[in-house]
């Protein structure tokens, strides 16, 4: 094993089943696909934030995770990342249809980690749909939303689809079944906007072998309530950078 790093996060020093790359600190010293490396690089990513130090090392080893850490601290990548080597081991193809969802809270956030998205898996080979409502009409997407291998949706696009979509919603469970990884971004934020309901509907038909990750900036109650919903056997990471 590496040696942890002296200012390592509560969140490695607490665990004690950290992979062999919990020593980390740069995005090249992880087993990544040279595909996300150069991803990373070209958007000029080489040093890791706490949060993704803490979180990346189980993530990548297919663990779910709670994951708490306060707004600018680098969540995004703490998920992407994760999705991109999902996929990529999995050999996950065109016809192989929707491998990842990503649910956050607003439009305005949706489009900021699917711009992410795009920079960072841009040597991937991934379709990827951006569900936020208003912007592009239902309809059209629906035609395509099978199809894509990543969707990123505000949840209630994603309940319209399910409500709407022929095959999306009869074949939600065969979706959901092959689906590889489920992510919950700011997950405090999608509770907040009213949309605990629906949230739980998805999480309720977890298959067995899903990768969820759950991220929040903050850890309340009902954040407990959903982790303990939708997570198996999971990290705990909490980190703050002033603490
Ligand atoms: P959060 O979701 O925790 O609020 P973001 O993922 O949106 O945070 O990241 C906040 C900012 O930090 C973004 O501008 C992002 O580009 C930048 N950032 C994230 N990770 C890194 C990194 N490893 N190195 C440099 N900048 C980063
Ligand atoms: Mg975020």
């Amino acid at each position: 094993l590496p040696p942890l790093p002296k200012d390592a996060p509560i969140g490695i020093l607490q665990d004690d089943k950290f992979s062999r790359y919990s020593g980390a600190t740069m995005f090249k010293e992880l087993p990544l696909s040279k595909r996300t490396q150069d991803g990373l690089k070209r958007a000029n990513f080489s040093k890791m934030t706490d949060i993704q130090i803490a979180s990346l090392p189980h993530s990548l080893c297919g663990r779910d995770i709670l994951g708490a850490a306060k707004t600018g601290s680098g969540k995004t990548l703490a998920f992407i990342i994760p999705i991109l080597e999902k996929l990529y081991k999995e050999r996950w193809g065109s016809e192989d249809g929707v491998g990842s969802i990503i649910i956050s809270p607003t439009r305005e956030l949706a489009g900021q980690l699917f711009d992410v998205l795009k920079t960072v898996g841009k040597f991937h080979n991934f379709s990827a749909g951006l569900l936020i409502g208003g912007r592009r009409e239902v309809e059209m997407e629906k035609e395509h939303v099978n199809a894509l291998n990543i969707l990123v949706c505000t949840p209630g696009r994603l309940l319209q689809h399910m409500d709407e979509t022929p095959n999306f919603d009869s074949d939600l469970s065969a979706l959901l079944a092959r689906e590889q990884v489920l992510v919950l971004d700011e997950a405090d934020r999608i509770l907040d906007v009213g949309f605990k309901k629906t949230l739980n509907a998805i999480v309720a038909q977890l298959p067995k072998g899903r990768q969820t990750l759950l991220f929040s900036a903050t850890q309340t109650k009902s954040i407990q309530d959903l982790a303990r919903l939708s997570l198996k056997d999971p990290e705990y990471i909490s980190v703050h950078e002033d603490a």
